[in-house]
């Protein structure tokens, strides 16, 4: 038997293009459209307004996503949640949900692992698996969306600052970014899908060529290509001056405001001369810097910096005119954190042998 489509998996007009294949009129894709990502049907028999011998047809040879929620945990605060999803070939990913008082925030995954490396990131411990599919990304979305509806929510942004780099698989990531941003669909504001990448250089500048609409974060970490060549191997390839150059050219070319991230390690890259070589660096430039204390994670020993450190951080980087945010930490204590997910529960459901 062919393989499933999984519907999750295509654009609009690849839709369209199924749709006719099956020998139904192009209004049929509209409706699917609709079931998809305004009413988040969980099955085919529900989509009452399509003729029954269409329903049973697509039962037949698609499907409505294909990962497997296998173990979902809780915030003591209730108010984040993680749910690791088993994809098809036996890989585990991780989604996170984030309550605010008025948002609905999600943390989605690209890339099963991820191969670039940062050191202190538990992702990059584990090294790369695959590229997500674009089912998969969006899948990741469908399934929260559908927990958030039963409750009367929706979401209303989207980090994809999950497991892997977005921009390492560009093509899926950005043509989920493409079906989650549909107006006849989910309807997501590109404003609100920020896409956080660890400084792929080409990939940057293709973005900014594209004009793309979702707000870009860098993750830089360090300010002087000594100190980021020991935390982000990428840094060997494309040093800081030729990072800094592309996000140059993507505030030049787009007009919007660029973040920075920043994980703050004690004795690290949290010195007064960092925050200093920070400053010159960005100093001018349309941006914003995310300060946050680095999450723990076991295959690196780097502790976050204390409170005093971060604040004194901020406070000479505000010497230079760039403003920065501290970012509130969410979810430690599941292992829900930025660069924290690979979970123990991937050690125990993985096979020994993988490790
Ligand atoms: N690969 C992309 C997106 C996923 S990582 C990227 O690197 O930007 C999302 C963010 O978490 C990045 O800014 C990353 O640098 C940060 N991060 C990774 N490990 C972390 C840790 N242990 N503590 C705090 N932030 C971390
Ligand atoms: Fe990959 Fe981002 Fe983790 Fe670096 S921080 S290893 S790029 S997921």
């Amino acid at each position: 038997m062919d393989k499933l489509i999984n519907l999750y998996d295509l654009t609009f007009d690849e839709l369209a293009q199924l749709v006719a294949e099956l020998g139904q009129p192009a209004y049929r894709a509209r409706q699917l459209w609709t079931w998809l990502y305004q009413d988040l049907a969980a099955d085919f028999a529900g989509m009452t307004n399509l003729p029954r011998d269409f329903r049973e047809k697509l039962a037949e040879v698609a499907t409505l996503g294909l990962e497997q929620p296998v173990l979902e945990q809780r915030s003591s605060d209730g108010q984040t949640k993680k749910v690791l999803f088993r994809l098809p070939d036996g890989n585990f990913i991780e989604t996170v949900l984030m309550r605010y008082e008025k948002r609905r925030t999600l943390c989605i995954s690209s890339q099963a692992g991820c191969a670039m490396g940062c050191v202190f990131c538990a992702t990059g411990q584990m090294g790369f698996m695959r590229n997500l599919s674009v089912g998969e990304i969006v899948g990741q979305v469908i399934y929260l969306a559908r927990e958030l509806a039963a409750e009367g929510q929706r979401v209303t942004n989207i980090v994809v600052m999950g497991m892997g780099e977005p921009l390492h698989n560009y093509r899926n990531t950005l043509a989920a970014v493409d079906i989650l941003t549909d107006s006849r669909g989910f309807n997501l504001g590109a404003r609100k899908i920020t896409i956080s990448t660890v400084g792929l250089v080409p990939a940057i500048r293709r973005y900014a060529d594209e004009q793309r609409q979702t707000p870009l974060a860098i993750s830089l970490h360090a300010a002087t290509d000594e100190e980021r060549d020991r935390l982000l191997p990428v840094n060997r390839r494309w040093p800081i001056a030729e990072l800094i150059d592309a996000a140059r050219y993507y505030v030049a070319k787009t007009g919007r405001r660029i973040t920075f991230e920043w994980a703050l390690i004690e004795g690290e890259n949290d010195t007064i001369e960092q925050a200093q070589a920070l400053g010159r660096l960005l100093q001018g430039l349309l941006c914003h810097v995310n300060l946050i204390p680095l999450n723990p994670t076991a295959g690196y020993g780097g502790q976050p910096s204390s409170r005093e450190r971060v604040a004194a951080f901020q406070a000479e980087l505000a010497k230079y005119g760039v403003t920065s945010t501290i970012r509130v930490r969410r979810g430690i204590d599941i292992q829900a954190g930025c660069g924290q997910l690979r979970d123990r529960a991937i050690q125990e459901l993985t096979p020994r042998s993988q490790e």
